[in-house]
């Protein structure tokens, strides 16, 4: 029996946060989450689901839709795409009393791209508070070596890198708990939440 075909169900989801909502306070407290995980999380994906159906990118997966809206210059597709990729990643790119235990083939890679792990978090500090704007701070695998790069509103780093971890800066990742402060906000997840097992998973 096929009884939902003329009635396509909505092709992409919100994943579920992979902890509590309560989970990452007092740094993101449980009302940013329900505004940036209930709210715009949901919405580029209920947007996204709108832009694409009846079009040639209705049933390419998330991946795909990033990519071909990309080339094709569909800009608001590949915004809303994105945005539910990026913030997917980041929401998985902390965790709950995270910022230290570092896998030690990660720390390996950070001591010789960096110096040290503090100045592998000074220079992400540097690129989220030199971004100008909204956008994302990723540490990224790029022919092997670690690096940062800082990218605007919804652009992900070049598909040669392979992204680690990625921190949110835009206001609406820290307003409610931290007003304009995104320095003290970006220093608090780079102490207390970063995930660094995920970063360390994400190894090619
Ligand atoms: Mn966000």
């Amino acid at each position: 029996m096929n009884t939902v075909s003329s009635t396509p169900s909505a092709q992409h989801v919100l994943p579920p946060l992979p902890y509590a909502k309560d989970a990452l306070d007092p740094v993101i407290s449980a009302k940013t989450l329900e505004h940036h995980y209930g709210k715009h999380h949901q919405t580029y994906v209920d947007t996204l689901n709108k832009l694409v159906a009846g079009t040639p990118y209705e049933g390419k997966s998330l991946e795909e839709t990033i990519a071909a809206a990309k080339k094709d210059g569909k800009t608001s597709i590949f915004n809303n795409a994105a945005q539910v990729w990026n913030h997917t990643f980041y929401w998985n790119s902390l965790a709950p009393k995270g910022g230290a235990d570092v896998p030690a083939a990660l720390a390996k890679q950070i001591d010789a791209a960096f110096g040290s792990l503090d100045a592998c978090k000074a220079a992400l500090l540097a690129a989220a508070t030199g971004r100008f704007g909204s956008g994302w701070v990723w540490l990224v695998q790029d022919a092997g070596k670690l690096r940062i790069v800082d990218t605007g509103n919804a652009e992900q780093p070049d598909a040669s890198c392979k992204p680690l971890l990625v921190v949110d800066v835009w206001e609406h990742a820290y307003y409610i708990d931290y007003q304009q402060r995104r320095a003290d906000h970006v220093k608090a997840v780079l102490d207390q939440l970063l995930n660094w097992r995920f970063a360390a998973d994400n190894l090619a």
